[in-house]
């Protein structure tokens, strides 16, 4: 059996080596390594893939995130409301420009953002909602964009996790995730979804203005080189990603189905399981499965991590700390909250590998190990 890893973007590429060889070569024989056609036409063709008007593509997720909240015209103080179950990223953005994070707590089913305590978190100074589709599992934003239009509040799609999840409206329309917000940012990590072979990140909007403005931000506010309308800064994907990102977005559909179809082997393989509680799927929306993560009742998580780690098999807490926990928020009154959902989680989460390249074998082996852990 191959060795077993969280992901294998190794494997994955030799599946389209040549391809990807060729076209980073393409970017070094042109010598265009920032900006020009081959980002252009990613920007371009990952627009339409996502069904928004406009792509902006940056430097990464965190700075998809920063350069959002910069084009809201936000000022110190504001308030954003945002899971705190989440990575880092979506909440150190805000800080950094000065703003006031609100947590709020998250659905024990969809591990996304409590609508009902969304609502309840808004004051005068609220101005926007950061909701993030967690693991791969969209947040209703059908609810979260019903709320922002009674308040006037702007929402900015954390999608770094979900790129290429169908969200369905009750009047039946389906959009992607990241184009139903007033922005949508998302990142290609390497390990992410659409992952690139270093870093990188993109920002949706439907909206013309909007679009101008983040494209500004993005390149040190200009508007024409040289003439610098804002403050911007300087975040850029660089023209060999985009060449190979373009590549790989040819089969984000195939690799998003890859991951399903693990996740209904370990679904299948965990079914019934008094101790076990497999991922949720909202009937709102598909899963892109990012993330294949269990909540365990009465299992010993550590004994089990150890247990697995024994056997050579990978697994992961996303995230041993919920954000309102760190050190980072003590200054932004981190501590004052009551989040019991998210305490409740982040004491029994547990991500099992999943990615393109998992085979069957792997995956029975990896649900037989887990069972003969927790039947001991
Ligand atoms: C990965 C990630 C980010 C940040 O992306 P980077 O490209 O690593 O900066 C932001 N939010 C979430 C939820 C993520 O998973």
């Amino acid at each position: 059996m191959r060795t077993l890893q969280m992901v294998d973007t190794k494997t994955q590429y030799l599946k389209i080596k040549p391809q990807v060889d060729e076209a980073v070569l393409k970017v070094m024989e042109s010598s265009m390594f920032i900006g020009g056609k081959v980002v252009n036409d990613f920007a371009a063709n990952l627009a339409a893939y996502n069904g928004v008007k406009h792509v902006i593509t940056c430097a990464n997720g965190t700075d998809a995130l920063q350069i959002s909240m910069m084009a809201l015209d936000l000022k110190p103080g504001d308030e954003v409301i945002t899971p705190s179950f989440t990575y880092i990223a979506t909440v150190e953005a805000a800080a950094l420009l000065h703003l006031q994070p609100v947590f709020v707590d998250v659905d024990k089913q969809t591990f996304c953002m409590d609508i009902e305590a969304i609502e309840k978190a808004i004051t005068p100074k609220t101005k926007a909602i950061i909701p993030v589709h967690l693991y791969g599992h969209a947040v209703n934003m059908e609810k979260i964009m019903a709320i922002a239009k009674k308040y006037n509040l702007f929402v900015i799609e954390d999608n770094a996790q979900a790129i290429g999840c169908d969200y369905s409206f009750s009047d039946g329309t389906v959009t992607k995730t990241g184009g139903i917000g007033h922005i949508g940012c998302t990142s290609f990590y390497p390990s992410k979804n659409l992952g690139a072979f270093g870093d990188g990140g993109a920002i949706f909007t439907n909206d013309d203005a909007l679009a101008e403005k983040l494209k500004m931000i993005a390149s040190h506010g200009q508007s024409k080189r040289y003439y610098h309308e804002m403050v911007g800064c300087n975040s850029r994907l660089d023209a060999m990603q985009a060449a190979i990102l373009d590549i790989k977005l040819k089969y984000l559909d195939e690799y998003i189905a890859a991951r399903r179809k693990v996740a209904d082997f370990y679904d299948n393989g965990f079914a019934g399981h008094e101790k076990i509680v497999t991922p949720f799927r909202a009937q709102y929306s598909n899963h892109v499965f990012h993330q294949y993560t269990l909540v365990l009742n009465n299992v010993d998580r550590d004994g089990l991590n150890k247990y697995l780690a024994d056997k050579g098999i990978p697994s992961m807490i996303y995230y041993p700390v919920p954000c309102h926990k760190q050190k980072m928020f003590d200054a932004f009154g981190g501590k004052n909250y009551q989040l019991p959902t998210t305490d409740w989680l982040t004491q029994r989460v547990i991500s099992l590998p999943i990615h393109t390249e998992l085979d069957e074998e792997q995956q029975a082996f990896i649900v037989s190990v887990v069972l003969e852990y927790i039947n001991r």
